[in-house]
């Protein structure tokens, strides 16, 4: 069955279809569906991978570690987060179970393809001026396989059936993970770069 995308959308009429969503499998052992959030008129739109485990309990998008660092990034960058607007490629948590805790898992390709249509719809919607892909699962379920994170971050790409200026940089867990490895502040400084660089376009 395909997401049931409303033939006339609007943001509340797209987070109501998508919470009834069974496109795919990730929807039976999430909690519920976390659709994107922000104004309709935002000049920009961030896309996530996919929510995390704080995420699919709350039902809101970037609540969790990563969402905190991002609040942080954004900051440092000058946006304000409740200015733009945030998604991502994939609707539903998935996990593996190991005891009581819930592991992220990468969703595979067949889920982002699955949920494809909330994230156009939200672009119809939304019209942003400019998108940042955050991770290599936005960057390629907006852009393609081609695009690569490492090599593209911080620059303007040509991608006009997404949005006028598009970026992708690394997804804000990242950065967080960064911290075990002792990068933690280039790796935030170059997220914090990218962010503002994007907003200036
Ligand atoms: S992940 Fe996307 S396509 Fe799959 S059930 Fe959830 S909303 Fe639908």
């Amino acid at each position: 069955m395909p997401a049931p995308v409303p033939q006339r959308p609007s943001l509340p009429r797209l987070r109501a279809a998508a919470s009834e969503c069974r496109a795919c499998e990730l929807w039976r052992p999430a909690t519920q569906t976390v659709f994107g959030e922000g104004p309709r008129a935002a000049r920009m739109m961030l896309v996530g991978e996919q929510p995390g485990d704080h995420e699919d309990r709350d039902g809101h998008v970037f609540v969790g570690p990563a969402g905190r660092l991002l609040d942080d990034a954004l900051a440092a960058a000058g946006i304000e987060r409740k200015a733009i607007y945030l998604t991502n490629a994939v609707k539903h948590f998935r996990y593996k179970s190991r005891g009581k805790r819930r592991i992220h898992q990468r969703p595979l390709a067949e889920h982002v393809t699955a949920c494809r249509p909330w994230w156009e719809a939200e672009l119809t919607v939304v019209r942003p001026q400019v998108v940042v892909c955050l991770g290599a699962v936005a960057a390629t379920a907006l852009l393609g396989a081609r695009v690569r994170v490492t090599r593209d971050r911080g620059r303007a790409l040509e991608h006009p059936q997404v949005a006028p200026a598009v970026f992708v940089t690394v997804h804000p867990s990242a950065v967080v993970r960064s911290r075990a490895n002792g990068d933690f502040d280039a790796q935030f400084r170059a997220f914090v770069d990218d962010l503002r660089t994007a907003d200036a376009a």
